[in-house]
């Protein structure tokens, strides 16, 4: 299998890393690519979206010519996509009025709403333990002015609560976290996503 990482704003080298390895960890034959060519993207069987600025890859999506055919693949083909953070928020149908004063084009895949930079300013980054469901132990979250998926509907399930609030979510083949799961050297959470490709 070859995953794609989008490569054109964020922790991008974080998350490729995080995808060799977790290939390695769990016996899967494949690589991890950087996405930034519509070329690229035709060679993937699966993306992830980095953490970053999700106004700023949303822009640069469209520029490239990745924007439109992210969401064909994902809708037509059910290519399975995990967002973190900022990729979280671009899975979204809905980003509040944050999203909706810088304008940030969506794709739209996931049925939640979300609230950017819901964690505030004091409380930017933090870690903690929380657990999700189908994980025995409790997972290690990195939080870096993190959203919040403040509801779900249709097929979108929760999997994981801060403080009432949703930060993990899956709908079939689609899996948004408002934490960083690349960064916290738990791979459990890229297992299950590499189980969908
Ligand atoms: N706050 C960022 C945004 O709104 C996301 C932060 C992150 O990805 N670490 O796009």
């Amino acid at each position: 299998m070859r995953i794609g990482v989008i490569g054109v704003q964020g922790d991008v080298s974080e998350h490729v890393d995080a995808v060799a390895r977790a290939m390695r960890e769990y016996g899967k034959e494949g690589d991890a690519i950087a996405v930034r060519r519509p070329e690229e993207l035709a060679r993937v069987d699966a993306l992830t979206i980095p953490g970053g600025e999700s106004t700023t890859i949303s822009k640069l999506l469209v520029k490239l010519g990745l924007f439109d055919e992210i969401v064909r693949r994902a809708t037509d083909e059910a290519m399975p996509i995990m967002g973190t953070c900022a990729g979280c928020i671009l899975l979204s149908k809905d980003a509040g009025i944050q999203g909706e004063k810088t304008k940030t084009r969506l794709l739209g895949l996931m049925d939640m709403a979300v609230d950017r930079n819901a964690f505030g300013r004091q409380r930017e980054s933090f870690e903690t333990d929380l657990e999700i469901e189908g994980l025995p132990t409790a997972f290690h979250c990195v939080f870096i002015r993190a959203p919040a998926i403040l509801r779900t509907w249709g097929d979108c399930v929760p999997l994981s609560r801060y403080k009432e609030r949703i930060v993990l979510a899956k709908q079939g083949h689609l899996i948004g976290a408002a934490f960083h799961p690349e960064l916290g050297g738990d791979l459990r959470i890229h297992r299950a996503f590499l189980e969908l490709v």
